[in-house]
Formats: C-alpha cells, structure tokens, sequence
C-alpha cells in the first residue's frame, strides 16, 4: 500500500540524514494519561522501535490527518526513568572522559519535563528522574576509578527567570542576581558567582536537589507556575587528575529543565504574565536556532540572543554533546501544542519527514 512506501522512503531519507546530525540527539517521550483524566483521546498513532512516530490529528480522522515523525528514540507511555537514564548513561559518562554535554527537556507546561529531569514530587529511588540518577552515576563512578583519576565532582544550579539569572543553591535564600560567564572561560564554572558544592555521596545528591527546589518555589505562590515559566540548570562539573601523567581534564554536564513552550495569547495576557511570556518565546527559540544551526553545520551560530545560550555557549557546538528530550502530552485536547513541539524538534534534530501522505 502507498502509505508503507512513503513510510520506507522516509525512513531511508531520515538514515540518510543521520549522518549530518553530529552531536544532536532527539529522544521523544510520551507520558501517560494521568489518572482521573476521563475516557482519553491520544493523538499517538504508532510509536515505533527505531524511533517512528505517527500522531493523528483529532479534527481529521482517516488518514489524510495523520503525520509521521522519526527522532533518535520514541518512547512508549510506558517507559519507566530507569529505561530512560540506561539509554543517555553513556552520554552521561562521557562527561568523565573531558566532555561536555547539555540534556534538555522541552515541552507545554504539564508534558512531563519535570518528571523526567527530576522525577515526581517526593520521588522514590525508582522514580528518580535524570538529575538525581546522573549525579549519582557520575561520583559513583568517579570513585570507582580512584586508583587512577583522581575526580572532583561540583554541582551548581541556577535559574534563568525573565532574562535573570539566579542562584537556587545559596544558602541566604536571597536569589542573588549572576552574571555569566566569559566565553573565553572554557573550562571554569559557567555562572562564577553561583554556589557551587562537592557531591560525595547520595546523600549530597539528595540534599543539593531539594535546597535547589525549595529556593525554586521562593518568592512564587505556586511551585508549578514559577517554575514553567523559568529554566532551571542544574551544571555537575568534573575535574580528573590522571595520578600515572598528571594530565587534568574538565567536563560539564548541564541539565536544563526548560520554561514551558505553550504559546500564549497575547490578547488574553498583559503586565507580568506577557513579559514573561515574551522572555520565554525568545530564548526557545534562540535555542532553536543555535542548535539548529549546529545541525545544520552554519558557520554562524547565535549564541548572544539569549541568556540561556550565552550561558551554555561553550557546551552546545564544537565537541560538546546536545540531547533533547521532546516531551509530549498525548490529549486530543493538546493537539496543537504537540504539533508544535514535534515541529521544533523536528528543526533542531535537522529531519523533517512531512505529512504521511497517501497520494503520490
Ligand atoms: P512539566 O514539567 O512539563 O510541566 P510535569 O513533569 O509536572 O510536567 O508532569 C505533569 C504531570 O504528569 C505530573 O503530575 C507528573 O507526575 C505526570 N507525569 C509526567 N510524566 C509522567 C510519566 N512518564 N509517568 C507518570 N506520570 C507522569
């Protein structure tokens, strides 16, 4: 039938396309249908091993309203934060070895980013999301090698509010304004003014992820609402003394948990609402276009248009590693909003397949 045709060329295009993608990863993640939500509607059709999506569109049934997409990986509803962390824990490592590597999630607001980054509210070790399960990796294994590397391992967290950058890890509460870094800097901290503490053991890890939600929620009558509407980066800095050479190497992990990328009605908000709303379209779409242009191998890429990727300037292009987690809330009611998250990954992951059409 003509649709597998347009299926096959499309995953023979997307093979093809691979190759120029370098150092970007999409991995797509559908969350479920919370409980209590009623008789759901999903607009995912198909999620397929090798990374295939199929979303139908809820207005057009049959399928003229179908539309496929192809990232790295999909997952399932199902799919649990060990299965998720077992697939990036190489990236993950890699920081070990001097890289530098940059994990995002994106998604509207109630898509599952924070599930995914940090894990449920007062999460269990098996709900551990990727913040926690990283930073333990990386000094378990830091230990691990001590015969050989000796490891420093840091962590510092900020928050990129309205185009500010605030410190979540200081312990006076005060939200203290950062600058950032200079861009000459490669391997010092990237926000030099921001708290920075060891990690040593899980323990540490435990703690440092709480204070750094506590000073989130400051200053905000809801948790939920500051914290769609800020990035968050938690920034695990490595430092390895090789005890045989004495070479020293650096990596950076950065693990950004991103405002929520909802448009808004610019008719229906005003004051702070549309400030901040203005804020958040420039700096995903700044980020859009650097990582799209990293993608797409342009010699220019815009890293001043926004604090954010000012901020992690040196760890997007050149060695540095770039996953993002594409997050998708799979409601009828969201199809629009999927739409355009699909559409955004789609640019920055440099492969766009188009509508599965039937017609050739
Ligand atoms: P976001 O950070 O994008 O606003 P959240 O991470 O807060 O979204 O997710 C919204 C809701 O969905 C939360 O109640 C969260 O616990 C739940 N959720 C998200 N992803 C999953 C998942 N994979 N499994 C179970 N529940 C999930």
């Amino acid at each position: 039938e003509n649709y597998h045709a347009v299926l096959t060329e499309n995953r023979k295009l997307f093979n093809e396309l691979q190759e120029l993608k370098g150092n970007i990863r999409v991995f797509c993640r559908v969350r479920p249908f919370l409980p209590g939500q009623g008789a759901p509607n999903t607009v995912v059709e198909y999620v397929g091993e090798d990374g295939e999506l199929v979303v139908t569109n809820p207005t057009r049934p049959g399928k003229d309203g179908l539309r496929q997409f192809k990232f790295n990986k999909v997952y399932s509803p199902t799919a649990t934060q060990a299965e998720v962390f077992s697939d990036i824990r190489p990236l993950v490592r890699s920081v070990l070895d001097g890289y530098n590597v940059c994990i995002f999630a994106y998604g509207q607001t109630g898509s599952g980013k924070t599930y995914t980054m940090s894990g449920p509210d007062g999460s269990s070790e098996e709900d551990w999301g990727v913040n926690y399960r990283a930073l333990n990796d990386l000094f378990k294994i830091s230990q691990s090698r001590k015969g050989n590397i000796s490891y420093e391992v840091g962590v510092q967290m900020v928050e990129i509010y309205n185009e500010q950058v605030l410190d979540l890890l200081s312990d006076d509460n005060s939200q203290k304004k950062l600058g950032i870094l200079s861009t000459t800097q490669q391997n010092g901290l990237a926000v030099p003014d921001a708290s920075m503490y060891p990690v040593t053991s899980t323990s540490d890890v435990i703690t440092l992820m709480d204070i750094g939600l506590q000073n989130r929620a400051v200053g905000s009558t809801a948790l939920n609402e500051r914290s769609s509407r800020s990035h968050s980066i938690v920034t695990v800095h490595v430092r390895g003394k090789d005890l045989k050479t004495g070479s020293v190497l650096y990596g950076n992990l950065h693990l950004v948990d991103l405002a929520g990328s909802e448009r808004v009605d610019r008719s229906e908000v005003t004051g702070d609402r549309l400030r901040e709303a203005q804020h958040i379209n420039k700096s995903l779409s700044s980020l859009g276009d650097v990582i799209f242009s990293l993608a797409s191998k342009s010699s220019h890429v815009p890293y001043r248009n926004s604090k954010l990727t000012q901020l992690l300037q040196t760890s997007l292009g050149g060695r540095a590693k770039t996953l993002m987690f594409v997050q998708l809330n799979p409601d009828a009611t969201s199809y629009s909003e999927s739409m355009s998250t699909l559409k955004f990954a789609e640019r920055v992951s440099g492969v766009e397949l188009g509508a599965a059409k039937t017609s050739k």
